[in-house]
């Protein structure tokens, strides 16, 4: 591990002037993917600023009638809390389908967003990789690319977004609340993590200079008819080949509004308004399902070991959807194992 300076933030200001001050700088949170990227080299900051003391630990209630997630509630408190629990309860699945309860104690809902990717040479620093080192080169389209991206890609990285509880907050339209230099902002959801283009080492539209304050979640929480699907190598503690996040309101036997997001395709959650579109109004059966989930994957393409996750994600889209049409009380289930 390369040497650096150990800062505390005293509060959100301090945090921002301190950042601000040391373009190579890094907050850390619950520490739970910095520290491995910089045990491995692959992230080298000449200053840890750490902002684990900050009183950004609190879910509250906002006039919209929504909620306001703190930057640094940890993922174990946020999927077990009763307004989570009871009100998006797609948010509590898709957080306990990641990481373990270790983990999660430790991660904090600004750190999910901001983890970096998985693929393998991203953390292999003696392989060209133009996240890591821009210019280099891509390892993976040509090398082991079973994990990598489906959609969204582009000539300089294939890379996938790991995270779970992220494909929950786009489905649920949620808002992340930034604040750095020239004051506060508010990013849709949607506009946050970015495609790799030919930046592939910009993962988000969060500036360098600028904190996560919050996360708010809108008042609709489809807590009736949702699920969480995601396929993995392993039944637990491994990252989703394939996982996706659908949110139903049914109306008289129909479909009044739908969402429908897709983790471990894209290096962001992927979501189109079309496929959600074409849901609305329709019976839904799987008919209806596979048009959404053909209108999702369009455009997707495979390399040579990942083709798999075409067909793959058709069939979590339309099991996703049907769980969710059909009212899957999985935050019961979860309880009774726990
Ligand atoms: C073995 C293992 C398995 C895992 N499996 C899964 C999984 O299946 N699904 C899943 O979703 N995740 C998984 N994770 C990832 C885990 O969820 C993330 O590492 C965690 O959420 C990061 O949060 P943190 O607070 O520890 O972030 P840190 O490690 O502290 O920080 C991560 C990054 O976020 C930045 N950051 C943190 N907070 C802020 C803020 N408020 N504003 C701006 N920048 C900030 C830091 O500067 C750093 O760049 C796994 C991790 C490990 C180690
Ligand atoms: S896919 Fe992206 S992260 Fe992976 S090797 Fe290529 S440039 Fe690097």
């Amino acid at each position: 591990m390369i040497n650096f300076r150990y800062t505390r933030a005293t509060d959100v200001g301090d945090a921002v002037r301190q950042i601000a001050a040391e373009p190579k700088a890094k907050f850390i949170a619950g520490g739970t993917n910095i520290l491995d990227l910089m045990k491995y080299e692959v992230e080298q900051p000449t200053q840890l600023i750490d902002i684990s003391h900050l009183p950004l630990r609190i879910i509250e209630e906002v006039p919209s009638g929504g909620l306001r997630i703190g930057a640094l509630v940890p993922n174990s408190d946020l999927a077990y809390h009763p307004l989570i629990e009871a009100r998006y309860p797609i948010l509590s699945s898709a957080i306990l389908a990641g990481a373990s309860q270790q983990l999660r104690n430790m991660a904090s809902t600004g750190g999910n967003l901001m983890q970096r990717t998985r693929c393998f040479y991203f953390y292999d620093t003696v392989t060209p990789c133009n996240k890591r080192e821009p210019g280099s080169g891509c390892s993976a389209i040509e090398g082991i690319n079973r994990i990598n991206a489906i959609l969204g890609t582009s000539e300089a990285c294939i890379a996938t977004h790991p995270s779970d509880m992220c494909v929950a907050l786009a489905a649920l339209e949620a808002t992340v609340h930034v604040i750095g230099p020239s004051g506060e902002r508010a990013i849709p959801f949607a506009d946050f993590h970015r495609l790799p283009g030919g930046t592939p080492e910009i993962d988000t539209n969060l500036a360098p200079d600028e904190i996560i304050m919050a996360v708010e979640l809108p008042p609709q929480g489809f807590a009736s008819h949702y699920s969480y699907l995601k396929i993995r190598d392993r039944l637990s503690y491994a990252f989703a080949l394939v996982s996706a996040a659908a949110a139903l309101e049914l109306d008289g036997g129909r479909i009044a509004e739908a969402r429908l997001a897709l983790g471990g395709v894209a290096h962001k959650p992927w979501r189109r308004v079309e496929a959600e579109a074409a849901l609305r109004g329709e019976v839904p059966d799987r008919a209806a399902f596979a048009k959404a989930a053909d209108i999702l994957l369009r455009g997707s393409c495979g390399f040579a070991h990942n083709g798999f996750k075409i067909g793959l994600a058709h069939r979590v889209i339309e099991r996703t959807l049907m769980q969710a049409a059909h009212g899957t009380p999985q935050i019961q289930a979860i309880k009774k194992i726990r």
